[in-house]
């Protein structure tokens, strides 16, 4: 007779017996869901449940709560923080359901889809979803984050365009959550991560939007001092019916990098545009004459080449980001940038990123939400690669950037970028007010804190 006591991978072999989907221990197949997009993330869970259904993060949340475990989320690892042998790792790349209604102008997607997945099915009706830059990220944890996408400044967070989400709990229940039904959940699901629950589909809105004017005009390094400081002023009175970003790029010689854009500084001005083409190719020939381009790929695009604006990395790699928001900036700002990330900078990183907000984006909602930044003016990024010859590099030259920049940047961060588990920058993430219903809410939905692990505002109570 065995009179051992059951050890913990003994007992996960019952979990296998209560969800439909696969459960898988280090070493064991399925496991690999774990490894992330960004790779220099450790994600070292007890074991991945790559779930089929609701009901299977209910059974993994229970059976969590009674085995004084946690439970984290994730779909492709863009997002990943460090997890460990404590953690339950959900991963949604099973719930796929993807139905999208021409007539009310909306989609039911299911929180596995990436967002080129919803792009594609909404395209044969003339309809788009509002991705983020990259159609790789998945769309619950873009939209848990409330999404910054090229197209912000006409429309807003994606975010606000959610009619509704359907999720689990951390006590393990299945919710519908609407702005009518748990407002309160409503509210800090748009901005909280999974602060308040693991999402399971979402009702999205789609736009009318077929085509639209925009790409990306790149420049040598050394025209960026002026392209920098004419895209500022470009940007003082730019309508909102179109967006626009800048980044400083050092991408690596690759078979699927443009030779004249690799190896070397180069500077992008990115644009998307609604408004008609003539009166958008007016607008961006102020950027076109200040220099001239290396490749100027702006014109009319599909929907569907979204992801040409920002031409951000696919593949996985071993990524660090910094993020800050800033309030208006100056040319003495611009010139601070210059000089951090610009020619002579021996900058290591890959983007450093400058993205105009405002717009759509500066007014509330019909339906307010946990995000807290509507009053900056522009996002701050940078994305470095851990690897030689920069590896050591990245770190601490993304903080150099940050301290150049502190005169104008608002000490607060988003919560999409640069994630991280640290409660300093979570905090900094909402104010005062939404940093503590965040709190009351989990307490209230997730008592025993199954999910309060990775990037959740929780406070101590
Ligand atoms: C190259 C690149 C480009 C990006 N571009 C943009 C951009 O343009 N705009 C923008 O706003 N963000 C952008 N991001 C940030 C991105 O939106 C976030 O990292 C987002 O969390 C990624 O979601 P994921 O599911 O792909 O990643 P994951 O790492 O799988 O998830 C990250 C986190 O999202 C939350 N989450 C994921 N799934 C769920 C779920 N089902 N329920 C509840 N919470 C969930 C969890 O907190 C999870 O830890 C970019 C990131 C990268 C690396």
């Amino acid at each position: 007779m065995n009179l051992q006591p059951p050890t913990l991978d003994t007992t996960l072999e019952s979990l296998r017996t209560e969800v439909t989907g696969s459960v898988a221990l280090p070493g064991e197949a399925g496991y690999e869901l774990a490894t992330p997009w960004n790779v220099a993330v450790p994600v070292n869970p007890r074991a991945v449940v790559a779930v089929e259904n609701a009901q299977d993060i209910a059974a993994t949340v229970r059976f969590a709560a009674k085995h004084n475990l946690r439970v984290a989320v994730q779909r492709t690892g863009h997002g990943a923080v460090s997890l460990g042998n404590d953690v339950l790792l959900v991963h949604t790349g099973k719930l796929t359901e993807c139905v999208v209604d021409p007539v009310s102008r909306t989609a039911k997607i299911g929180a596995g889809l990436i967002w080129q997945n919803v792009i594609d099915a909404a395209a044969p009706h003339g309809l788009a979803p509002l991705t983020g830059s990259s159609p790789t990220v998945g769309v619950a944890g873009f939209l848990t984050g409330a999404g910054i996408g090229p197209m912000v400044r006409t429309y807003g967070l994606s975010s606000d365009h959610v009619r509704s989400f359907d999720i689990v709990t951390g006590s393990g229940e299945l919710v519908r959550v609407t702005p009518d039904e748990h407002a309160e959940l409503f509210w800090g699901l748009r901005g909280g991560k999974a602060t308040l629950g693991i999402v399971t589909s979402i009702d999205i809105e789609l736009m009318p939007i077929t085509h639209f004017y925009g790409g990306a005009v790149y420049f040598d390094g050394a025209d960026a001092p002026a392209v920098a400081h004419a895209w500022l002023d470009w940007c003082a009175d730019l309508p909102e019916h179109s967006s626009t970003s800048i980044a400083f790029l050092q991408l690596p010689p690759l078979p699927q990098v443009p030779p004249p854009l690799a190896g070397r500084l180069t500077f992008a001005v990115r644009f998307a545009s609604l408004t008609d083409e003539a009166e958008a190719a007016e607008l961006i020939s102020r950027i076109r004459s200040v220099a001239t381009p290396l490749i100027d790929a702006v014109g009319t695009l599909p929907y569907a080449a979204i992801a040409a604006v920002h031409a951000d990395p696919v593949d996985p790699m071993p990524t660090h980001e910094s993020t800050a928001l800033t309030t208006d900036l100056s040319h003495e700002a611009v010139d601070a940038l210059l000089g951090a990330a610009g020619p002579g900078s021996q900058s290591p990183q890959t983007v450093v990123e400058l993205r105009l907000l405002g717009g759509a984006l500066a007014r509330e909602p019909k339906h307010r939400s946990a995000f807290c930044h509507r009053d900056a003016a522009f996002t701050l990024f940078t994305i470095g690669v851990l690897a030689p010859p920069v590896a050591d590099a990245v770190v601490p030259h993304a903080q150099a950037l940050g301290r150049a920049m502190a005169p104008w940047t608002t000490g607060r961060a988003l919560p999409n970028f640069a994630p991280s588990d640290d409660p300093e920058q979570i905090a900094r993430t909402y104010d005062e007010d939404t940093a503590h219903w965040l709190s009351a809410l989990a307490n209230t939905h997730d008592p025993s804190g199954v999910l309060a692990v990775g990037q959740v505002m929780r406070q101590i109570r």
